[in-house]
């Protein structure tokens, strides 16, 4: 019914009408014509008059999400936190949780230093170590294990603090005199100089008085000194430690990674340029220690590469509620009721998940995961409906265009006639309804897993028609490769289908492995392991190709290549053609027609037939079941029954020249057995079974359907 956007020459004449965006135009669809602007009806791409496609840009897609922020927010779930997130100083945006934990780290070798942090009131100094320089300038603390043992000692005529376990890697040559053994804990409160505490930013912020050694049981022996250097502005658990103490928060970088004013002769620099000159400044004033070449795993942007620094950021939020220290099975209903991680992990329990495993990694994610960052700094995107008040603080958030024009108090005219997308919809100003003030949308745009989890809702109408909507939801299947996805995409489409409707959107989840090279190694461009699809397509056949991946289990990695698939032809295509040609051969010699059948068949022709019910038997239940791997390995072994057992045993009665009942039984056997397996094949590997099928079926029986 829908008309469906395939056809490039109407994408085309849209993308024309877009130069005019304002101009009225005329598409065709399959409900009459469709009148409007061109960007009214961009807005409206994957609406039923208007494509089966579903667009993220379409209005329905973001009013969609405008509903059901509207729904967190009733429940009291949207707030504005600052948070020290992934940031890609290259995009200019932070990176979710969510894209962090799927995507790449790589092998990184950095300048790490050993820098001295002087005492005051005492001997000495805390000898920290770093591999990310730049945070230096944030540093506010110093943590310690209350439980480590710390040493005191002198090492050129100077005297260190440093946990005793790591005196090895610190002084790998010795030559040190330890003058005292001490408790972690004892050295809590301890005061002392920062690096940077002449610098005027850390000065406004207070830092210089809130230098003191802390108490963190996280602090390990293994790695650098023992002490470890915290940034509150820089880091994650540097954040929650310096909440823990109430300490000051400083944040040096802005959206491109350059120190902001008032860090001296750092403001201006990038980030990544600092490590050397700070490494240089701090040799100069007899603060470094030592400095070395440290080769470490390190979080990368899976869309740029770019190395990733740790900023703090204001940005929105769901609330994912506690993570109660109990059994889900423990859990009151009341406790469910508050917190949105425990009624989507009820949603999860509804699914069918292939591989098993699927609803305890869902689970594993859900139990864990921290609040669920929605917002993005970018400039074209889902406008999040949040309006806030410059004055006071307030904010609501919007939760459909009617609404939206209702609480308009300016810009209205401005927005009317246009998608719900920047910069139009930055004109309309509603009433703060604390203070009075006027009050704007956000600059922020959704994160993008928002269109993906929304689908359910957006492409069925949910807004507009709840009967055609339920005669669609939940969906039977879904399947994505699971890397990532139970972070990501299938999270997603479960959280928001329990905001809605508290239930799962649906039935079974397939989630599979990777497609990596026939040595097991990930496909790169660079690596020059990668093959396209039009190619293999070309040299191997669709068909190889599908077999592929039906004969491997979905849980486990593809092995793709042109060896694999020379095998595959070998093991299988290559019988199956062979039994073709043998029957075709012989039966046409014979002119043997589908109605010549015989009375009586013989125990080998009767095995074989036993061996192709159970196999039709079988193919059809792990079909039933999503199971095409116990499918296509049945088949093999049926194909290879069939010709090493029946037909190498049968040749003769093929052969002999007198064509009598025995002759025909075969015959009317082997046929019966090639139709069969073409219809059961005809899912798997659609190419040949069709030309197969002309040639051998339609020859033999013309009324067959076609
Ligand atoms: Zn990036
Ligand atoms: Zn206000």
């Amino acid at each position: 019914m829908w008309m469906d956007w395939d056809d490039p020459d109407e994408l085309r004449k849209l993308a024309d009408a877009l130069e005019e965006p304002m101009k009225e135009t005329v598409f065709k669809s399959a409900r009459g014509p469709v009148r409007g602007t061109a960007e009214e009806i961009v807005g409206r791409l994957g609406s039923p008059e208007m494509g089966g496609s579903y667009f993220t840009m379409s209005d329905e897609n973001n009013y969609c999400i405008w509903m059901l922020l509207k729904k967190c927010h009733e429940r009291g779930w949207i707030y504005k936190g600052e948070d020290v997130m992934p940031w890609c100083p290259r995009c200019g945006t932070a990176l979710s949780e969510h894209e962090i934990v799927t995507e790449g780290y790589k092998e990184l070798t950095h300048l790490s230093l050993y820098v001295e942090f002087p005492l005051r009131n005492r001997e000495g100094s805390l000898l920290i170590w770093t591999t990310t320089p730049w945070t230096l300038t944030s540093n506010v603390a110093v943590a310690v294990h209350p439980d480590l043992t710390y040493v005191k000692v002198r090492f050129n005529d100077k005297v260190y603090y440093v946990a005793k376990g790591a005196l090895q890697r610190v002084f790998p040559k010795g030559g040190y005199e330890i003058l005292e053994e001490l408790k972690g804990r004892d050295m809590e409160g301890w005061s002392y100089e920062g690096p940077y505490d002449h610098l005027e930013a850390p000065k406004k912020a207070g830092a210089p008085e809130a230098h003191r050694v802390i108490l963190w049981k996280e602090v390990v022996e293994t790695e650098g000194t023992g002490l470890v250097h915290i940034a509150p502005g820089c880091g994650r658990e540097d954040l929650q430690l310096g909440r823990e103490y109430g300490l000051p928060i400083i944040a040096p970088l802005d959206e491109m990674g350059v120190f902001l004013k008032g860090f001296g002769w750092l403001s201006g620099m990038h980030v990544y340029d600092t490590a050397e000159p700070i490494a240089e400044d701090l040799k100069k004033r007899g603060l470094l220690f030592r400095s070395e070449w440290y080769t470490h795993r390190y979080p990368v942007c899976w869309r740029c590469g770019s190395e990733l620094v740790f900023r703090l950021v204001e940005e929105w939020f769901i609330r994912m509620g506690e993570k109660l220290n109990k059994p889900f099975e423990e859990l009151t209903p009341e406790e469910k009721e508050r917190n949105l991680r425990y009624q989507i992990m009820e949603s999860a329990m509804q699914v069918r998940w292939i591989p098993e495993f699927g609803l305890a990694r869902e689970l594993d994610w859900l139990r864990n995961m921290e609040d669920w960052m929605i917002s993005k700094k970018r400039y074209w995107g889902l406008a999040l409906p949040i309006w806030e008040c410059p004055k006071c603080g307030w904010f609501t958030v919007i939760g459909s265009k009617e609404e939206l024009r209702e609480k308009a108090v300016e810009g209205w005219e401005i927005f009317e006639g246009h998608s719900p997308h920047r910069p139009y919809i930055d004109a309309v100003k509603i009433r703060c309804e604390r203070c009075g003030a006027l009050a704007s949308r956000i600059p922020d745009v959704g994160n993008p897993w928002l269109d993906a989890g929304i689908v359910a809702f957006s492409t069925l109408q949910y807004r507009h028609n709840r009967e055609y909507w339920r005669r669609w939801f939940p969906a039977d299947f879904i399947t994505e490769c699971f890397i990532g996805q139970f972070r990501n995409w299938f999270y997603a489409m479960l959280a928001m289908s329990t905001i809605l409707e508290r239930t799962t959107p649906f039935k079974v989840c397939l989630g599979h492995g990777l497609v990596l090279d026939e040595q097991g190694r990930e496909m790169h461009k660079s690596w020059g392991n990668v093959i396209w699809f039009d190619e293999a397509v070309e040299r191997m056949g669709a068909d190889v190709m599908r077999w592929i991946y039906c004969r491997t289990k979905p849980e486990d990695d593809v092995r793709f290549g042109y060896g694999i698939a020379e095998e595959v032809k070998r093991r299988f295509f290559i019988p199956l053609l062979n039994l073709h040609n043998f029957f075709s051969i012989y039966a046409n010699l014979d002119k043997w027609t589908p109605d010549q059948r015989a009375e009586r068949l013989s125990l080998l022709d009767r095995w074989i037939l036993s061996r192709l019910n159970r196999l039709v038997k079988v193919v059809t239940q792990a079909l039933d079941d999503y199971d095409a791997y116990t499918a296509s390995r049945e088949i093999e072994r049926f194909v290879d029954e069939l010709s090493k057992w029946y037909v190498r045993r049968s040749r003769r009665r093929f052969w002999k020249s007198e064509a009598d009942e025995d002759k025909r039984a075969a015959y009317s056997t082997l046929y019966t057995c090639l139709k069969t397996l073409l219809l059961l094949l005809a899912p798997f590997t659609p190419f040949i079974t069709e030309a197969l099928y002309q040639r051998l079926v339609r020859r033999a029986e013309p009324d067959a359907p076609e």
